[in-house]
């Protein structure tokens, strides 16, 4: 095949970004502020991956993630920068519960993913029997639990703390995060503070508790009126943060192309890296590869093997979250807090509901007469109800909504949005699989790295955190490429 140079074609510092998602959108804004020419490619018509602003009876949703961490810095600041830090706004409740037991319980505080440092709370919550505290009080006790290099989240506490702790809470939680099997999910990569604690305590427990006194000692302050938020939304939706960057990219020259797959990807050493897609194919000095693991593989099927091996090996959950939009008139019962969350040793359908308008006060706001809530349906091995019709998925929502808090009410709008290959699962040993990775990829005659939910994190902010790593690798590879003939 003949390369058909496009107009963006190959200049000096030209970065093709495959991927349009946050992490993709993240990396291009990087670049560009460190000079380079880019392209973003995104397979889809629409910017953003999961990250996906919506609408219910005319109120602006999210459709995908609705929350970022702000104690990690990456996302918070990646926002102020595209000019929508004024839209940032915390939470304006943080209380959680668990409907676990027959009911709904309030999620005990003092603890780091579901694994308790202070007993007194978790005890009173009820979440857990009389025999299961009994049993986690023998953490203080038992010999040393050895990780190795890594160990399932769940394998190492349910050995030091018992099962039920790790049903009841961790699952749940970790849950939220991955939509995962504890069982299977690597401490050291998912909950590396966990990890941390486990090695240098026998007692989990009292691990957990030096973590708390060092967060409570570092905790970063607002100034005003104590700890800084943890999480932030976006007035309007955290969805609406890539077309921001995308906005910022643009305006600093970039160019976006979405419908356009990155179909291959080689390196010649006449053109550089040649991206074919669709019937055309751009050269490019470097390339940052934002896609998920599967059409990451592909892509580097020919020309790195290695890698794209271990990116097969990467399993992903998927889910779909069910969005509901409720007259506040015809609400007999609007429970208080933030939602809730479901162990699926419990048995029920939804895993999780959120009540967003109880949760961000934009969405208030937007509309004082509509109560929206969400519910999530599916996780890792266990997605048959996914292959349910939407009226099924918002009829078993509201009949486990029914028995969890009493909601009786008819939706006015439901909204079904599926995520196939929603969440990777970062099995035990992943962070020596994603250091294979980067090291097959570093070894490439031609600058390419990888960025995403895929490497160091599945959130938001540890997406652009990776975004912005391999921006800067790419941006130090091309500078000193260049350093000879200047
Ligand atoms: C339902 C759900 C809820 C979540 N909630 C939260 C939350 O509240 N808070 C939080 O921090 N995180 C949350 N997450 C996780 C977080 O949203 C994701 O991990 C993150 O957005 C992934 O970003 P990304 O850019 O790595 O990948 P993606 O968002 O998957 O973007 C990758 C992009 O690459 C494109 N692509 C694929 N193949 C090609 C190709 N060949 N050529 C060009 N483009 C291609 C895709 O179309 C996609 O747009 C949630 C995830 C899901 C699924």
């Amino acid at each position: 095949m003949s390369a058909a140079h496009t107009p963006a074609g190959r200049g000096p510092g030209h970065v093709v970004v495959i991927g349009g998602g946050i992490a993709g959108l993240a990396a291009a804004h990087r670049l560009l502020a460190g000079g380079a020419r880019v392209t973003v490619l995104e397979a889809s018509g629409r910017l953003g991956g999961k990250l996906r602003a919506g609408e219910i009876a005319g109120v602006p949703v999210d459709l995908g993630a609705e929350s970022m961490l702000a104690r990690r810095p990456e996302a918070v600041q990646l926002a102020r920068t595209v000019g929508i830090g004024d839209r940032l706004q915390p939470p304006t409740t943080a209380t959680a519960a668990l409907w676990t037991r027959d009911a709904l319980r309030p999620m005990p505080k003092g603890h780091v993913m579901g694994v308790p440092g202070d007993l007194a709370p978790l005890a009173a919550s009820g979440v857990i029997s009389p025999e299961g505290m009994a049993r986690i009080a023998q953490d203080e006790t038992l010999a040393r639990t050895e990780t190795g290099e890594d160990v399932a989240v769940g394998e190492y506490v349910a050995a030091r703390l018992g099962r039920e702790v790790v049903d009841r809470l961790v699952e749940p939680l970790l849950g939220g995060v991955y939509a995962g099997d504890a069982y299977r999910i690597s401490m050291r990569a998912a909950v590396p503070q966990l990890f941390e604690a486990a090695r240098a305590r026998r007692s989990l427990t009292e691990g957990v508790r030096d973590l708390q006194a060092r967060a409570a000692a570092s905790a970063p302050q607002n100034g005003q009126s104590g700890a800084a938020p943890v999480f932030m939304g976006i007035d309007g939706g955290i969805g609406t943060l890539p077309e921001a960057v995308a906005g910022a990219v643009r305006r600093d020259g970039g160019e976006i192309r979405s419908g356009a797959a990155a179909d291959a990807l080689h390196w010649t050493a006449e053109d550089g890296w040649r991206i074919r897609t669709g019937d055309r194919t751009l050269t490019a000095d470097a390339v940052v590869l934002a896609a998920p693991a599967g059409a990451a593989a592909r892509l580097l099927r020919a020309d790195c093997p290695a890698a794209a091996t271990e990116l097969a090996g990467v399993d992903y959950a998927s889910m779909a979250l069910v969005t509901m939009a409720f007259r506040r008139a015809d609400l007999d019962r609007v429970p208080g807090g933030s939602g809730f969350l479901v162990p699926p040793v419990d048995g029920r359908r939804i895993k999780a509901s959120t009540f967003s308008s109880h949760k961000w006060g934009w969405l208030g706001d937007a509309d004082r007469d509509l109560f929206v809530l969400r519910t999530s349906v599916g996780r890792y091995q266990d997605d048959a109800d996914l292959a349910r019709d939407d009226s099924e998925l918002v009829a078993l929502s509201l009949a486990d909504l029914g028995a969890a808090v009493g909601l009786s009410a008819r939706p006015v709008a439901s909204a079904v949005t599926r995520w196939e290959g929603g969440l990777p699962q970062y099995a035990v040993g992943h962070l020596e699989r994603v250091a294979r990775i980067r090291a097959a990829v570093a070894g490439m005659p031609g600058a390419l790295r990888v960025c995403g939910a895929v490497y160091d994190g599945v959130g938001i902010p540890a997406c652009v955190g990776s975004a912005r790593r391999a921006a800067d690798e790419i941006l130090g590879t091309l500078a000193a490429d260049r350093a000879p003939g200047e």
